[in-house]
Protein backbone atom coordinates (compact mmCIF):
# COMPACT_ATOMS: atom_id res chain seq x y z
CA UNK A 1 0.00 0.00 0.00
CA UNK A 2 1.43 3.46 -0.85
CA UNK A 3 1.81 5.92 1.84
CA UNK A 4 -0.66 8.65 1.19
CA UNK A 5 -3.22 4.92 1.35
CA UNK A 6 -1.27 4.36 4.73
CA UNK A 7 -1.94 7.76 6.23
CA UNK A 8 -5.64 7.63 5.12
CA UNK A 9 -5.99 4.52 6.94
CA UNK A 10 -4.22 5.67 9.77
CA UNK A 11 -6.62 8.86 10.37
CA UNK A 12 -10.02 6.97 9.33
CA UNK A 13 -9.26 4.49 11.79
CA UNK A 14 -8.73 7.16 14.59
CA UNK A 15 -5.31 5.82 15.58
CA UNK A 16 -3.97 8.96 14.76
CA UNK A 17 -5.43 12.46 15.49
CA UNK A 18 -3.08 14.03 12.91
CA UNK A 19 -0.27 13.11 10.73
CA UNK A 20 2.36 14.86 9.74
CA UNK A 21 4.55 14.80 6.39
CA UNK A 22 5.48 17.56 3.81
CA UNK A 23 3.57 18.79 1.04
CA UNK A 24 4.64 21.51 -1.88
CA UNK A 25 4.15 25.30 -1.82
CA UNK A 26 5.69 27.35 -4.40
CA UNK A 27 7.96 24.55 -5.93
CA UNK A 28 9.42 23.99 -2.24
CA UNK A 29 8.45 21.15 0.07
CA UNK A 30 6.62 22.53 3.81
CA UNK A 31 6.43 20.44 6.77
CA UNK A 32 2.73 20.05 6.76
CA UNK A 33 -0.32 18.53 9.56
CA UNK A 34 -3.13 16.20 7.20
CA UNK A 35 -6.22 15.42 9.09
CA UNK A 36 -9.49 14.06 8.74
CA UNK A 37 -10.86 17.69 8.16
CA UNK A 38 -8.40 18.18 4.95
CA UNK A 39 -8.26 14.32 3.67
CA UNK A 40 -8.61 15.33 -0.10
CA UNK A 41 -5.20 17.41 1.06
CA UNK A 42 -3.48 13.80 1.32
CA UNK A 43 -3.02 13.58 -2.64
CA UNK A 44 -0.24 16.34 -1.87
CA UNK A 45 1.47 14.20 0.47
CA UNK A 46 5.12 14.11 -0.69
CA UNK A 47 7.56 11.92 0.96
CA UNK A 48 10.76 13.11 -1.34
CA UNK A 49 14.32 13.69 -0.03
CA UNK A 50 13.33 16.38 2.41
CA UNK A 51 14.11 16.13 5.48
CA UNK A 52 13.02 18.44 8.59
CA UNK A 53 12.71 18.21 12.10
CA UNK A 54 8.81 16.82 12.09
CA UNK A 55 9.10 15.45 15.62
CA UNK A 56 10.30 18.99 16.77
CA UNK A 57 6.83 20.31 15.53
CA UNK A 58 5.42 16.90 17.20
CA UNK A 59 6.55 18.35 20.79
CA UNK A 60 4.86 22.06 19.96
CA UNK A 61 1.63 20.75 19.35
CA UNK A 62 1.69 18.12 22.61
CA UNK A 63 2.26 21.51 24.53
CA UNK A 64 -1.15 22.43 23.33
CA UNK A 65 -2.62 19.01 23.10
CA UNK A 66 -0.78 16.51 25.86
CA UNK A 67 -3.13 13.63 24.14
CA UNK A 68 -2.82 14.36 20.94
CA UNK A 69 -2.42 10.96 18.69
CA UNK A 70 0.47 12.00 15.92
CA UNK A 71 1.39 10.51 12.60
CA UNK A 72 4.83 11.08 11.45
CA UNK A 73 6.91 10.26 8.32
CA UNK A 74 10.38 8.94 10.01
CA UNK A 75 13.53 8.55 8.38
CA UNK A 76 16.51 6.92 10.57
CA UNK A 77 17.32 10.01 12.13
CA UNK A 78 14.02 11.29 13.01
CA UNK A 79 13.08 7.60 14.64
CA UNK A 80 16.37 8.38 16.88
CA UNK A 81 14.93 11.78 17.62
CA UNK A 82 11.47 10.37 18.44
CA UNK A 83 13.98 8.16 20.65
CA UNK A 84 15.68 10.36 22.32
CA UNK A 85 12.06 12.42 23.33
CA UNK A 86 10.90 9.61 24.42
CA UNK A 87 13.57 9.06 26.79
CA UNK A 88 13.46 12.91 28.20
CA UNK A 89 9.47 12.21 28.23
CA UNK A 90 8.99 15.03 25.66
CA UNK A 91 6.92 12.79 23.38
CA UNK A 92 4.69 9.65 24.42
CA UNK A 93 5.60 6.45 22.35
CA UNK A 94 1.75 5.20 23.12
CA UNK A 95 0.67 8.43 21.12
CA UNK A 96 3.13 8.10 17.90
CA UNK A 97 2.89 6.14 14.69
CA UNK A 98 5.62 6.42 12.22
CA UNK A 99 5.59 5.32 8.95
CA UNK A 100 9.02 4.63 8.20
CA UNK A 101 10.60 6.11 4.79
CA UNK A 102 14.27 5.81 3.07
CA UNK A 103 17.19 7.82 4.32
CA UNK A 104 18.59 10.44 2.46
CA UNK A 105 21.82 12.41 2.15
CA UNK A 106 22.45 15.71 3.83
CA UNK A 107 21.76 18.85 1.72
CA UNK A 108 25.70 20.14 2.66
CA UNK A 109 27.18 16.88 2.80
CA UNK A 110 30.08 18.07 4.62
CA UNK A 111 32.32 15.72 6.61
CA UNK A 112 30.31 12.56 4.99
CA UNK A 113 26.85 11.80 5.52
CA UNK A 114 24.73 10.09 8.52
CA UNK A 115 27.60 8.83 10.75
CA UNK A 116 25.07 6.19 11.77
CA UNK A 117 25.14 4.76 7.19
CA UNK A 118 28.13 3.61 5.70
CA UNK A 119 30.78 6.37 4.99
CA UNK A 120 30.68 8.16 1.48
CA UNK A 121 33.24 9.51 -0.38
CA UNK A 122 32.23 11.60 -2.90
CA UNK A 123 35.32 13.94 -3.78
CA UNK A 124 32.82 16.09 -4.97
CA UNK A 125 34.55 18.86 -2.20
CA UNK A 126 37.30 21.30 -2.14
CA UNK A 127 39.22 22.02 0.06
CA UNK A 128 38.63 25.29 2.41
CA UNK A 129 40.92 27.24 4.40
CA UNK A 130 43.35 24.13 4.06
CA UNK A 131 40.89 21.62 5.40
CA UNK A 132 40.01 18.61 3.38
CA UNK A 133 36.23 18.08 4.27
CA UNK A 134 35.84 14.80 2.43
CA UNK A 135 38.78 13.46 5.21
CA UNK A 136 37.18 10.99 7.98
CA UNK A 137 36.31 13.06 10.93
CA UNK A 138 39.41 11.38 12.22
CA UNK A 139 41.57 11.98 9.56
CA UNK A 140 40.31 15.67 9.66
CA UNK A 141 41.42 16.40 13.56
CA UNK A 142 44.84 14.23 13.00
CA UNK A 143 45.75 16.58 10.17
CA UNK A 144 46.44 19.57 12.54
CA UNK A 145 48.08 19.64 15.55
CA UNK A 146 45.91 21.47 18.50
CA UNK A 147 46.73 24.99 17.76
CA UNK A 148 46.18 24.65 14.79
CA UNK A 149 43.08 22.91 15.10
CA UNK A 150 41.83 25.64 18.20
CA UNK A 151 42.51 28.35 15.58
CA UNK A 152 40.49 26.54 13.22
CA UNK A 153 37.58 26.46 15.50
CA UNK A 154 37.79 30.10 16.39
CA UNK A 155 37.88 31.17 13.03
CA UNK A 156 34.24 29.02 12.33
CA UNK A 157 32.60 30.13 15.82
CA UNK A 158 33.61 33.65 14.63
CA UNK A 159 31.66 33.78 11.66
CA UNK A 160 28.67 33.25 13.53
CA UNK A 161 25.67 35.99 13.15
CA UNK A 162 23.73 34.56 16.56
CA UNK A 163 20.61 33.52 14.32
CA UNK A 164 19.61 30.20 16.74
CA UNK A 165 18.51 28.52 13.88
CA UNK A 166 20.97 25.43 14.59
CA UNK A 167 18.59 25.42 18.03
CA UNK A 168 15.70 26.11 16.39
CA UNK A 169 15.35 23.34 13.83
CA UNK A 170 17.06 21.07 16.37
CA UNK A 171 14.57 18.12 17.24
CA UNK A 172 16.60 17.16 20.57
CA UNK A 173 16.38 21.29 21.75
CA UNK A 174 13.51 21.69 23.80
CA UNK A 175 14.40 23.26 26.86
CA UNK A 176 11.64 26.08 27.61
CA UNK A 177 14.40 28.36 28.80
CA UNK A 178 17.62 27.95 26.61
CA UNK A 179 21.07 28.97 28.32
CA UNK A 180 22.00 30.40 24.56
CA UNK A 181 19.49 33.39 25.78
CA UNK A 182 20.81 33.38 29.85
CA UNK A 183 22.46 36.99 29.65
CA UNK A 184 24.44 35.84 32.61
CA UNK A 185 25.98 32.94 29.54
CA UNK A 186 25.52 34.91 27.05
CA UNK A 187 26.25 38.81 26.45
CA UNK A 188 22.84 40.00 24.96
CA UNK A 189 23.22 42.25 21.78
CA UNK A 190 26.57 41.21 20.62
CA UNK A 191 27.96 39.67 17.64
CA UNK A 192 29.70 37.26 17.21
CA UNK A 193 28.04 35.71 19.98
CA UNK A 194 30.75 35.57 22.60
CA UNK A 195 33.21 33.20 21.25
CA UNK A 196 33.59 30.23 22.35
CA UNK A 197 31.37 30.23 24.90
CA UNK A 198 28.04 30.61 22.88
CA UNK A 199 29.01 26.90 21.21
CA UNK A 200 30.30 25.32 23.73
CA UNK A 201 27.72 25.57 25.40
CA UNK A 202 25.71 24.05 22.91
CA UNK A 203 28.38 21.41 22.15
CA UNK A 204 28.21 20.30 26.04
CA UNK A 205 24.09 20.35 25.56
CA UNK A 206 24.58 18.37 22.80
CA UNK A 207 26.45 15.42 24.64
CA UNK A 208 24.42 12.35 25.00
CA UNK A 209 21.59 13.94 22.94
CA UNK A 210 22.42 14.55 19.15
CA UNK A 211 21.53 12.40 16.96
CA UNK A 212 23.70 13.30 13.97
CA UNK A 213 20.74 14.63 11.71
CA UNK A 214 22.82 16.95 10.41
CA UNK A 215 20.02 19.49 10.23
CA UNK A 216 21.77 22.43 12.08
CA UNK A 217 24.96 22.54 10.10
CA UNK A 218 21.91 22.26 7.12
CA UNK A 219 20.36 25.44 8.42
CA UNK A 220 23.37 27.36 9.82
CA UNK A 221 23.57 30.17 7.15
CA UNK A 222 27.47 30.95 8.52
CA UNK A 223 28.39 26.90 7.18
CA UNK A 224 29.73 26.29 10.66
CA UNK A 225 30.60 22.54 10.99
CA UNK A 226 28.53 21.92 13.35
CA UNK A 227 27.24 18.21 12.92
CA UNK A 228 31.12 17.46 13.30
CA UNK A 229 31.69 19.14 16.49
CA UNK A 230 28.72 17.41 18.00
CA UNK A 231 30.01 14.23 16.81
CA UNK A 232 32.75 14.89 17.96
CA UNK A 233 31.54 15.60 21.68
CA UNK A 234 29.38 11.91 21.05
CA UNK A 235 32.17 10.13 20.54
CA UNK A 236 33.34 10.78 24.06
CA UNK A 237 29.99 9.97 25.19
CA UNK A 238 30.21 6.53 23.08
CA UNK A 239 33.73 5.99 24.57
CA UNK A 240 33.12 6.77 28.32
CA UNK A 241 29.53 5.49 28.30
CA UNK A 242 29.09 3.20 25.63
CA UNK A 243 26.21 5.15 24.68
CA UNK A 244 25.00 6.35 21.15
CA UNK A 245 21.83 8.85 21.77
CA UNK A 246 18.64 7.59 20.15
CA UNK A 247 19.69 4.19 19.30
CA UNK A 248 16.73 3.28 21.79
CA UNK A 249 14.22 4.46 24.26
CA UNK A 250 15.28 1.60 26.72
CA UNK A 251 19.21 3.16 26.92
CA UNK A 252 20.14 6.03 28.96
CA UNK A 253 23.34 7.04 29.90
CA UNK A 254 21.48 8.43 33.08
CA UNK A 255 20.31 7.03 36.24
CA UNK A 256 17.52 8.59 38.45
CA UNK A 257 18.34 7.85 42.45
CA UNK A 258 15.53 9.21 44.08
CA UNK A 259 15.59 13.10 42.72
CA UNK A 260 19.07 13.04 41.56
CA UNK A 261 20.27 12.45 37.97
CA UNK A 262 23.23 10.44 38.07
CA UNK A 263 25.77 9.77 35.30
CA UNK A 264 26.95 5.70 35.09
CA UNK A 265 30.26 5.23 33.38
CA UNK A 266 30.56 2.02 31.42
CA UNK A 267 32.40 -0.71 33.41
CA UNK A 268 36.13 -0.18 32.12
CA UNK A 269 37.93 -2.90 30.72
CA UNK A 270 41.35 -3.75 33.24
S1 LIG B 1 22.89 17.10 14.22
FE1 LIG B 1 22.36 19.17 14.90
S2 LIG B 1 20.13 19.34 14.61
FE2 LIG B 1 20.65 17.16 14.55
S3 LIG B 1 20.37 16.42 16.65
FE3 LIG B 1 22.53 16.98 16.43
S4 LIG B 1 22.63 19.09 17.15
FE4 LIG B 1 20.48 18.67 16.73
S1 LIG C 1 20.94 24.86 23.45
FE1 LIG C 1 20.93 23.78 25.37
S2 LIG C 1 19.54 24.98 26.69
FE2 LIG C 1 19.18 25.63 24.55
S3 LIG C 1 17.43 24.34 23.91
FE3 LIG C 1 19.35 23.31 23.27
S4 LIG C 1 19.79 21.87 24.94
FE4 LIG C 1 18.32 23.38 25.72
S1 LIG D 1 22.85 28.48 12.87
FE1 LIG D 1 25.04 29.03 12.59
S2 LIG D 1 25.06 31.25 12.55
FE2 LIG D 1 23.07 30.66 13.40
S3 LIG D 1 23.41 30.65 15.65
FE3 LIG D 1 23.77 28.57 14.91
S4 LIG D 1 25.98 28.49 14.55
FE4 LIG D 1 25.44 30.65 14.66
Amino acid sequence: MDITRQVEQLLKQGRVDIFLGYKELYGHLIPHGYTLDNLEELENLKVSQHRYSLEKVATHLVEKKPDLKIGIIARDCNQRALNILYTWNQLNPENIETLGVNCCPSKTRKHGDCSYLEPKKTGEFKKENGIDFNAEPEAFMAEFDNPERFSHWMYEFNKCIKCYGCRNVCPVCFCPECSLENPDLVEPGSLPPEVPIFHLIRATHMAGRCVDCGLCEDACPAEIPLRFLYRQMNQIVGDVFGYAPGEGIEKSPFTIIGDKVTLEPKPMDV
